[in-house]
């Protein structure tokens, strides 16, 4: 750009920026510094431009200086960038890249899940072991060229290439392989393809009988399967698409977008919810597989058995995968950093990230204070944990559910990575309050191995803080944080609760009525028996169960010893989670008696809604919110009313609470800002409601939206309050 405005001087990439010294006339350097916003790379982010003049030496050329390391401090490292337009050009018409299926540039690309180090340079990443050709060597060191220090550079003579396999051939040619998986889609069968940051597995999303054989094979529940359609046009065909979301659909970080599913693919896609999870082709592979594929859209899920982790490492991949799939397409360049696609919806007309992986991972939340040594274990079904690099704070990669083995050593190594590659050194530790969480065991060893202080938070105020975090926050607020589950300070499981909360500490102001749960844990997978429940503790053992037909499905056995076990105060503990309303609402009116997967029961309750309604039901707050009228009116209303009604009105009735509870705290201690976090406010209804209730009644609302709201940006949250509660 400094060329092409004929400017000479230097650039240079720091560890806090790029600096650039240009010399000319004040008026060509406005031009130049307007042309580097507007036409800055599209992954890049620009967040402030500084101008000072200065006296430099002569110069008589543009030159780019080396990089200067200097010692713990970093750059930061870019996420994986979908394969961009200049570079799909190519591939058609580039002599050395016709379909050439590894083609990137500075603006595309892998990144993340291929660097081993820092700097950023080939030498660092696993294209190492390819030797560049020639021309690509040229293209290299050429400034003006696009793929000008493009680390993964890679032609048809140089770089990886892919290599298919099934049970009676071996192909290697690229055009020969895709007629190869082309054919097998067509004829029902699953592909295992490896992708960024691990395998997928892929079939035809319109066939029935491949996607429900996929599913039982790899031994998943209901969980619904994301699909990636061919372009904007097919993913509109089936899914309603406004503007914002058409925007992030196709950014470069192409991220699964949880949509409204407009016509059906095969029902075994999604199990009967109302939503499709989404994505647009990122691989140049993808694009070129597309062409040759008749239909629109594939399943692409994550390649790996049940809950494991998706596979990365070739040799497994190949062990584990080809009794689940007919036939296996890899590529020769190894993976690094495992990374799952990403998962976000539009909510509000904004961005909630619900799984953040690749694409976002590893870009960091900028603070306004340093966490520098710290390390936050996060919590344990969503797990992500996060480092303090100055005032930085780098999250990792979704990691997943820390109680399966193959996730917690995933957890382990990453931890050792990340350590690795931004060179950090631990001062201060995080974890959850949780005395059993894995984390927090993890955190407990770190911190007898390495002697450093361990800092715990409790789960909910890390929820509020995450958002804080983000918004820049450092102040009282008022919290709201609803989610399934959290330890509490006085011992009970938490989760539907109104805190008043700065960085440094909270106080508990209200909570939802604790409600016992007949089987602990038990009662999560069987939101029945949170119906039982419910109606036990408001209306005892007099109510006639048989009224409601839920209880007529549910065998008699079962019934007599959860009354037992709740008469008896055996095995019930206490919970204030909103997560488990949410599962008693959705069980008693028949949508989810047992919960296959994590929060199906409040998924299907959310998806029955198909009206437009403002009412709601009674429900009173004392020194606690209390529900006794809603459930009663809802038992009511279970003959008159539709389905999709019900769930709207009690979806109204709690943000009601929520507006009712912030006012009082308002009145109490003028504090106007409301921040609303925890995993049941990726409830798309339910955020937008209680946000515009908010907003309507004066108050500031901050929601989170660079880290999930579910337990993936807890970790976020317990830096940030260690950060403030470090001596
Ligand atoms: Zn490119
Ligand atoms: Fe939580």
């Amino acid at each position: 750009m400094a060329s092409k405005h004929g400017l000479f001087g230097e650039v240079d990439n720091r560890s806090d920026g790029v600096s650039v010294i240009v010399q000319g006339d004040l008026k060509t350097i406005d031009l130049f510094g307007n042309d580097i916003l507007q036409y800055a790379p599209p992954a890049s982010q620009i967040k402030s431009i500084e101008i000072k003049s200065t006296q430099i030496g002569i110069y008589n050329s543009f030159r780019i200086t080396g990089s200067k390391t200097i010692e713990n401090q970093i750059t930061e490292i870019s996420p994986d960038i979908a394969v961009c337009n200049d570079c799909l050009e190519d591939m058609e018409s580039d002599p050395d890249r016709i379909d050439y299926p590894f083609v990137n540039c500075t603006n595309c690309g892998p990144r993340f899940t291929i660097i081993e180090g820092l700097p950023y340079d080939r030498q660092k990443t696993t294209m190492k072991s390819f030797r560049m050709c020639e021309s690509c060597n040229s293209e290299y060191n050429d400034i003006l060229n696009r793929r000008f220090h493009a680390q993964p550079i890679a032609c048809n003579s140089c770089g990886p290439f892919y290599h298919y396999k099934d049970s009676l051939k071996r192909l290697t040619d690229i055009r020969l392989i895709l007629q190869e998986v082309s054919l097998q889609i067509a004829s029902g069968k699953t592909v295992a393809i490896k992708g960024l940051g691990g395998y997928h597995l892929m079939c035809d999303a319109l066939n029935d009988n491949a996607v429900s054989e996929m599913r039982q094979k790899k031994q998943r529940d209901s969980k619904p399967f994301a699909v990636m359609f061919r372009d904007i046009p097919a993913a509109k065909k089936y899914c309603y698409i406004d503007e914002a979301e058409e925007k992030e659909i196709k950014s470069w970080r192409r991220p699964i977008l949880i949509l409204k599913q407009r016509e059906n693919l095969s029902p075994s896609v999604n199990k009967g919810l109302n939503t499709i999870g989404a994505m647009l082709p990122y691989m140049p592979v993808h694009y070129m597989l597309f062409k040759s594929l008749r239909t629109p859209a594939v399943v692409l899920t994550s390649g790996n058995i049940s809950d494991e982790p998706i596979i990365t490492d070739d040799q497994m991949a190949e062990r584990q995968l080809m009794s689940i799939a007919d036939s296996f397409l890899s590529y020769n360049r190894q993976i690094f950093n495992r990374t799952d696609d990403s998962v976000i919806r539009i909510i509000n007309q904004k961005v909630s990230v619900f799984r953040r992986s690749r694409g976002f991972v590893p870009r960091p939340v900028d603070l306004k204070y340093s966490v520098e040594g710290i390390i936050a274990f996060g919590a344990e079904q969503k797990n992500s944990f996060c480092i303090g690099k100055g005032n930085q704070a780098v999250m990792s990669q979704y990691i997943g559910d820390l109680k399966n083995p193959a996730t917690y050593n995933f957890f382990c190594e990453t931890i050792d990575r990340f350590s690795d590659i931004f060179r950090f050194r631990p001062e201060l530790i995080a974890c959850d309050l949780h005395p059993q969480y894995l984390s927090t065991h993890y955190a407990e060893l770190f911190e007898n191995e390495l002697n450093i202080p361990l800092i715990r938070v409790q789960h909910h105020h890390a929820h509020i803080a995450s958002c804080m975090a983000e918004h820049g926050l450092d102040e009282e607020i008022i919290g709201v944080s609803l989610d399934g589950t959290g330890f509490g300070s006085d011992g009970n499981i938490w989760g539907g609760e109104f805190l008043i909360a700065d960085l440094k500490g909270f106080t508990r102001f209200k909570y939802f009525d604790y409600v016992p749960m007949p089987g602990g844990e038990k009662a999560v997978d069987e939101p029945w028996r949170m119906a039982y429940s419910y109606i036990f503790k408001y209306f005892g053992e007099s109510f006639d169960y048989e009224s409601v037909s839920l209880f007529k499905s549910i065998d008699k056995k079962k019934l007599s010893v959860i009354k037992e076990m709740l008469v008896n105060k055996i095995n019930t503990p206490l919970t204030s989670g909103a997560g488990r309303l949410f599962d008693a609402v959705s069980a008693i009116i028949g949508l989810c008696p047992e919960a296959i997967f994590d929060s199906e029961a409040p998924m299907r309750l959310e998806s029955a809604i198909d009206c437009e309604t403002n009412d709601f039901y009674p429900f009173q707050t004392d020194n606690t919110i209390v529900f006794a009228d809603t459930i009663k009116a809802i038992i009511e209303d279970l003959p008159k009313q539709k389905k999709s009604v019900i769930s709207a009105k009690f979806h109204n009735t709690v943000a009601q609470a929520i507006l009712e509870v912030s006012k009082q705290i308002r009145k109490e201690k003028s504090l106007n800002k409301v921040i609303l976090s925890g995993g049941v406010f990726q409830n798309k209804y339910l955020l937008e409601k209680s946000q515009y209730l908010l907003s309507r009644n004066r108050f500031k609302v901050f929601t989170n939206h660079l880290v999930p709201a579910n337990d993936g940006g807890i970790s976020l949250g317990q830096i940030v309050i260690a950060s403030k509660m470090r001596k």
